[in-house]
């Protein structure tokens, strides 16, 4: 298993706590990841789409490293929210397990966000 390239690049920009979370779980469970830093276009593009609820600089996806990483599982279907499911119940899991603290997207109020894991 593990991660390939273009998920490694994503979670290098990542901070160290995440890359070894997610490192670990890729591990055990095939997943991708999507989004770690998110720079002021990117941010504002997702913004006005609706991809995401936060206006530039508001997000922890624009911290340098980013202090979120957005994983899904493999292979990816988003209407398998049970995929997502068991996913980020291992991630929390093993944030747990490494004394990580995070919260998990899908806990958010409103729009659940189901590949977004940040620290707190
Ligand atoms: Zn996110």
């Amino acid at each position: 298993m593990g991660l390939s390239n273009r998920s490694i690049q994503k979670l290098n920009t990542c901070h160290s706590d995440l890359k070894k979370l997610i490192e670990a779980v890729a591990e055990e469970e095939k997943c991708a990841v999507i989004c770690g830093f998110r720079g002021r276009y990117e941010q504002e593009k997702a913004y006005y789409e609706g991809r995401s609820k936060a206006k530039w600089g508001t997000s922890k996806h624009n911290l340098k490293p980013s202090h979120a990483v957005d994983v899904v599982p493999l292979p990816l279907d988003w209407n398998n929210i049970p995929s997502f499911e068991k996913l980020g119940e291992k991630i929390m899991q093993k944030a747990d397990e490494l004394g990580i603290k995070i919260k998990w997207g899908r806990d958010f109020h409103g729009l659940k966000d189901y590949p977004h894991f940040e620290l707190i």
